[in-house]
């Protein structure tokens, strides 16, 4: 009988769909006494969207959750978006501060990017824990760029129907690759069948280098 892994979805607003599906959900919002109940693990970060006057306040709230939630893997999403949030100087301040954290209790960094690839790789020297990109939607080069710093991308609903990012996702090492459905009602495994069409690789392959890959970089 063949092992199957489970389905990675590495980054979910929702809790998990399917039996066979382990995500890491983003529970930076949810209170605390049921945030360290959850029987899976989460990620808490402080969105670029989401900083307030006060982020230091914010942050101490966020060392807090890393301290007393166990099932915590991961800190984000956390990043930079030239879209919408707060002046890019105090974006860039508590995601300086988020990565020191990161470093510190050494968590895997979940990011949020939005055309923000160079103010990032500008910064990325200074983070010595695994980290990944979700929701990719640069270009090649960016994407090569992303991948040189040391970044794995992850690829949510995009991959379904986006030309360009199906045309991306094909270039990308499957080692530096996760998946994920981010706030849409969609399963993860439709993501996963659609990410192994487009690689013309057996879905089995694709389950088992993402579960290596989440065993790399989650030290499971
Ligand atoms: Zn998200």
């Amino acid at each position: 009988m063949i092992n199957l892994h489970p389905f990675i979805n590495l980054h979910t607003h929702r809790k998990p769909r399917l039996s066979q599906e382990h995500v890491v959900r983003n529970g930076y919002l949810l209170p605390l006494d049921i945030l360290k109940n959850l029987p899976y693990a989460v990620s808490c970060g402080l969105h670029p969207w989401l900083i307030s006057n006060n982020h230091f306040e914010q942050l101490n709230h966020l060392e807090d959750l890393i301290n007393n939630v166990p099932n915590i893997c991961a800190l984000g999403e956390c990043g930079l978006d030239r879209v919408k949030g707060p002046a890019m100087e105090i974006q860039l301040e508590a995601f300086k501060i988020q990565i020191q954290l990161a470093n510190h209790y050494r968590k895997t960094l979940i990011l949020h990017l939005v055309k923000t690839y160079s103010d990032f790789l500008a910064i990325s020297k200074k983070i010595q824990v695994p980290c990944i990109v979700h929701g990719f939607k640069g270009n090649a080069t960016e994407a090569n760029q992303l991948i040189q710093s040391g970044a794995s991308l992850s690829f949510g609903p995009r991959l379904l129907n986006d030309l360009k990012t199906q045309e991306i996702f094909t270039q990308i090492p499957l080692n530096k690759v996760y998946l994920e459905t981010d706030t849409k009602p969609i399963m993860i495994d439709v993501v996963y069948n659609k990410a192994a069409a487009l690689k013309n690789l057996d879905l089995v392959v694709v389950r088992e280098t993402i579960w290596n890959n989440f065993a790399r970089d989650f030290n499971q």
